[in-house]
């Protein structure tokens, strides 16, 4: 080879001109060129704000991270490499030695993991209790509660928090109240108007919600927000830019995505409430659902884009119904661009009894719907498709 070899490792730059690009530029580099022993030195202490390098911040995720803080109308929000991140970080920042939490025995699973499997690893102590009880959550507070965790609306009975009540709970004792937002997204409710101090989604799901990209969004105000940058570099949690702006194009299309979604899930539901087949419709939209006036107070017009039905012939019906409904992929997550359905039992629920799960309200017969942007009549078609054979 008689390449000059001087070429290659030199970066190519061109020279700014008099127009700016519309879209927002990808920022891929891990690592800035600093001037001077001075100015790094004033960036790495904070003194200075510049990038430096990409797991202490870049571009790319504090432009996302900008669009989500204004959505929730919080002081400050992170990016992380994943829901699961976003969480980590919350509890990393927030927690020492000997404090308690309170967590909703409904969160997502991998949520309850985190919360009892790893951190009495850590010496954090944590209670889980049925969060749709406040007299039962008041009970569970504890001096040393430091954290009480729950979900907008619930995974797959679609349970809804009274967010400003279990924030006045928190509150009176000295607790923070961190709302994991991801089925409502802040097109539907933003916790921090009903006094939640953290807030943190899965961006990975209606945020983004092309399903091509694993993130994860935190938010609080500026007084529990200390450690939080701290905690996301020196755990490893930050977010990889490009993920983060395929995020942010995501989530420019959110306000028109979630209404027809929203308008698509009511549809559906007061669809499957008229079917022979349908033992039961969860849907907070509808009337016969436990906490509709709560949603209506908290949400106003919008109820989600999840909708769970149980239907009669258990098991067997619920396999006959995802091999008939072809056009409702059956794609464990929620949140994409299409019609998608869950079965809770065989996927998220499995590591519980059929006890437990009877519990949560979830059998054999219940499937989970993430309602798209498709026509409304596209939606029941698939439903109805699928209803034929169950
Ligand atoms: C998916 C999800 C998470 C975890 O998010 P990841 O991006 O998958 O790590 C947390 N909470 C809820 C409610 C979720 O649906």
């Amino acid at each position: 080879m008689s390449l000059p070899d001087d070429i290659c490792p030199r970066p190519v730059f061109l020279a700014p001109g008099p127009t700016a690009p519309l879209a927002p530029p990808i920022h891929l580099a891990a690592v800035y060129r600093c001037d001077s022993p001075e100015q790094a030195d004033a960036m790495l202490g904070g003194e200075e704000s510049g990038y430096v390098y990409v797991r202490d911040g870049h571009p790319n995720a504090d432009m996302l991270a900008e669009k989500c803080r204004a959505l929730h109308g919080m002081e400050r929000a992170a990016v992380c490499s994943s829901g699961m991140g976003a969480l980590a970080a919350a509890c990393l920042a927030v927690l020492n030695e000997g404090d308690h939490v309170v967590a909703s025995n409904r969160l997502y699973g991998r949520s309850l993991k985190l919360l009892s499997g790893e951190l009495p690893r850590l010496k954090r102590e944590v209670s889980v209790v049925d969060t749709c009880d406040l007299a039962a959550t008041a009970a569970a507070l504890r001096p040393t509660t430091r954290l009480l965790i729950v979900e907008t609306i619930t995974n797959p009975t679609l349970r809804v928090s009274d967010i400003a009540a279990l924030a006045d709970l928190a509150h009176r004792r000295g607790a923070l109240l961190l709302v994991d937002n991801t089925l409502a997204s802040p097109a539907v409710c933003r916790p921090a108007e009903f006094g939640a101090d953290l807030v943190h989604e899965s961006l990975t799901k209606i945020m983004n919600g092309h399903s091509d990209v694993l993130l994860g969004l935190l938010c609080g105000g500026a007084t529990h927000w200390d450690r939080v940058p701290e905690v996301v570099s020196t755990w490893g949690l930050a977010a990889a830019p490009f993920d983060c702006w395929l995020a942010a194009r995501g989530l420019s299309t959110l306000a028109v995505r979630a209404e027809r979604a929203c308008a698509n899930a009511l549809r559906a539901a007061e669809f499957l409430s008229e079917q022979p087949q349908v033992a039961e419709v969860c849907y907070p939209g509808l009337a016969s659902h436990p906490d509709h006036a709560l949603a209506r107070r908290q949400f106003g017009a919008a109820f989600g884009h999840m909708v769970t039905f149980t239907l009669r012939g258990g098991l067997a019906a619920a396999t006959r119904f995802i091999a008939a409904a072809k056009g409702i992929p059956f794609a464990p997550s929620l949140g994409d661009l299409s019609t998608t359905l869950s079965h809770p039992a065989s996927t998220s629920h499995r590591n519980l009894s059929s006890s437990e799960q009877a519990a949560l309200g979830i059998g054999g017969g219940t499937i989970r719907l993430s309602v798209g942007i498709e026509s409304a009549q596209t939606v029941v078609a698939a439903i109805r498709a699928g209803l034929s054979n169950a």
